[in-house]
């Protein structure tokens, strides 16, 4: 049975995004659609479900970042537009989608609220939210104040269909603008109480939402520093959570932020220990920019002048400087690493 017995292609909402969370997938931040398309394509050829994200930043980005942002309405309208490309091109693409909002901080929250609108319009419209899922991330804040507001929200995302990623304990390094590069080392390492105390709070409310633990994962890739990834973390919150719920087994959906510059085994681990999701973007920004390095440094001599290159001083050079023909080779390089990240995850050949 493949994937598409189960849900259908396009982006998914409501018991959807949870019956496709019963498989892992890689996610994947998007900052334009030559990034979206790439995705698409890639999730196509390799039969795999697929997680496109937007960041505040790259959904800013999204929308053009001449336009002022002071009140994110940028990254509301550029969060929108990704999602309504997202919506048509992955029902073309033939493959089913989760359409998600990462990291938003207490200070970003006018940015979820504006998405939040979206969502509540389109369900007026079509009965299901644009977007499939959004994540909250209160990890700064006290325990207690992060699930407050994460269950304020949750109640009003429930009922229109809408899934729920919390961060409990804290992503280290640097994403967006948000460093947490300084942060102490206990944080990094989320308790098994506290991932209980969002289950239980979050679980009186409806059952599609997922927890973003820290078990020493960091945003970025940097050399092997002091800060160790215990996946290993993982396999005990389900146990303790399994140990209050009875009658299951790994009652947590958790998620991987920091995918990028994981080890094989590392990712395993985390996945037979209830992972659902990992977020791997560095990696795949650097993706992007290879195909594109690649053709510049090797079309030097065809990329000076818009007529003239080694092949005669009359020659027109309109083939390499075309935007089509070299972003697409950043495309090419970042679908293919997306490839390899979801072969990492055991997410190939599932529709
Ligand atoms: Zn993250």
């Amino acid at each position: 049975m493949g994937v598409l017995d189960v849900v259908p292609t396009g982006v998914l909402t409501g018991d959807n995004v949870r019956k496709l969370f019963d498989y892992a997938k890689e996610h994947q931040n998007v900052t334009s659609s030559s990034v979206a398309n790439a995705v698409l394509e890639a999730a196509r050829d390799i039969k795999s479900p697929i997680i496109i994200q937007v960041s505040q930043g790259g959904a800013a980005y999204f929308a053009g970042k001449g336009l002022p942002n002071d009140k994110q309405q940028a990254s509301i309208i550029g969060a929108v537009s990704a999602a309504h490309h997202v919506r048509l091109m992955s029902k073309i693409y033939g493959v089913p989608v989760i359409m998600h909002s990462d990291h938003c901080a207490e200070k970003l929250l006018p940015w979820f609220d504006g998405m939040l609108e979206a969502d509540e319009a389109y369900f007026k419209q079509h009965n299901e939210p644009l977007f499939s899922s959004h994540m909250l991330d209160l990890s700064e804040d006290p325990k207690e104040k992060n699930i407050e507001i994460c269950a304020k929200y949750y109640k009003r995302m429930a009922p229109i269909g809408l899934w729920l990623e919390m961060e409990i304990g804290i992503t280290g390094g640097e994403e967006d603008g948000v460093d947490n590069t300084g942060a102490d080392n206990a944080s990094l390492y989320t308790q098994p109480e506290d991932v209980y105390d969002v289950y239980t709070t979050l679980s009186k409310i409806g059952p599609n939402f997922s927890i973003a633990a820290a078990f020493g994962n960091v945003h970025g890739v940097y050399k092997p520093g002091n800060v160790k990834l215990l996946p290993d973390l993982l396999g005990k919150h389900q146990e303790y959570v399994a140990g209050k719920v009875p009658g299951s087994k790994k009652p947590l959906y958790l998620v991987f932020h920091g995918g990028s510059g994981s080890s094989k085994e590392e990712i395993a681990t985390a996945v037979s220990n209830g992972v659902v999701k990992m977020n791997v973007d560095t990696d795949t920004q650097f993706a992007y920019l290879v195909g594109i390095r690649d053709f510049v440094l090797k079309k030097q001599a065809y990329l000076q002048t818009q007529v003239g290159n080694p092949e005669g001083d009359d020659k027109p050079n309109k083939k390499f400087y075309d935007p089509r023909v070299w972003v697409r080779e950043g495309e090419k390089t970042l679908a293919e690493r997306v490839k390899v990240a979801c072969q990492d995850l055991g997410n190939v050949d599932r529709l």
